[in-house]
């Protein structure tokens, strides 16, 4: 088997539909914000994305987040996401912003995210959209005034309503019906943080009480036949991360179900969760997962023709985007296109 060489993942033109923004925040803008705030690490800087647990990790960015305290410390994190997602030849992204971390409003959160993204946008960078993301943790309240708060501000780069968080002490997703049924009926379609820190049947639950067609990982619902054939018959697209799910799910690749899921017809995509976390990029992510699995450049094109097919923009973007994917691959591939 021929390997993928890490020239030909680069040249691909990509789209990343499952990144947090705030997983994205390296070391030393860490350590700049910390000497900023005055504050000292839990742990030592170099131990800071050393976790057993999703609740230890969720606590370290609690504790990251707390440093936050002025527009431009937003702006400087869209900024360095947006030339991060550049060096990966991403053309678009949808990332998950949760305002729960933030000490921050939300007008100054997102419209500053919103600002920072149209100039990158506009200086021939990546279409960077926002998914602004409820917590599990969350009051139905809470969640009902971000909903509002997105459908008020009509922001263009709001494209979905998303929800993460841990979901060992329960999912709560009837708690949050009403609001993705809110964002729905205005147009916000949403995804869901599920199959990860929940079992199966957090994913039937997120699908039939949440209204979603995405799931972030959902990699648990092959623990249940007839859930895969609902995904693969329904459509339903999995965002997975494989180095992550490695991370806190899984002992090692050789537990990951993506290729048992794939093989199953459900239409999977490819992504980073938390890059900076995780100590790796996407073109990174999707060379070891390739290599390991045996996916060639044509698997990889296809992934990002799935997400696309996924993406929360307007039709006419989509449009634009395979005409960009079409564009950036080499000859060889252009029948995978068809
Ligand atoms: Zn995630």
């Amino acid at each position: 088997m021929n390997k993928v060489e890490m020239s030909q993942i680069e040249r691909i033109p990509k789209v990343e539909l499952h990144v947090h923004l705030e997983g994205t925040l390296g070391i030393d803008r860490i350590r700049s914000l910390a000497q900023q705030a005055g504050q000292y690490p839990p742990k030592p800087f170099e131990e800071l994305f050393q976790f057993s647990s999703l609740a230890e990790f969720l606590a370290t960015l609690d504790w990251m987040f707390s440093l936050i305290r002025t527009e431009e410390q937003v702006r400087e994190i869209a900024r360095d996401f947006a030339v991060y997602a550049r060096t990966q030849n991403l053309i678009y992204v949808e990332v998950t912003v949760n305002p729960s971390h933030w000490h921050l409003s939300f007008d100054t959160l997102f419209l500053t995210l919103q600002d920072e993204f149209d100039k990158a946008c506009t200086k021939g960078g990546p279409d960077i959209r926002i998914l602004p993301s409820i917590a599990r943790s969350d009051s139905m309240q809470s969640a009902m005034e971000l909903v509002q708060w997105c459908i008020g501000s009509q922001l263009p780069r709001i494209v979905g309503l998303s929800i993460d968080g841990d979901e060992r002490l329960g999912s709560f997703n009837g708690r949050f019906a009403p609001a993705f049924a809110l964002a729905l009926e205005h147009g916000i379609p949403g995804t869901a943080h599920a199959g990860e820190s929940s079992s199966a049947s957090g994913v039937t639950e997120a699908l039939s009480l949440l209204g979603v067609k995405r799931i972030d990982h959902g990699v648990r619902a092959i623990e249940r036949s007839d859930l895969v054939t609902r995904l693969a018959s329904q459509d339903v697209t999995l965002n997975i991360c494989v180095s992550s799910n490695c991370s806190l799910l899984y002992p090692g690749i050789d537990h990951h179900p993506l290729k048992l899921l794939m093989e199953s017809g459900v239409p999977c995509t490819l992504n980073t969760d938390d890059p900076a976390v995780m100590g790796i990029s996407l073109n990174e992510e999707l060379q070891k997962v390739s290599n390991y699995f045996g996916f060639d450049e044509a698997q990889i094109i296809k992934f990002q023709l799935t997400a696309i097919d996924a993406a929360f923009c307007q039709n006419s973007t989509q449009l634009e985007l395979r005409e960009r994917l079409h564009a950036g691959v080499s000859p060889a591939n252009l029948a995978v296109l068809q």
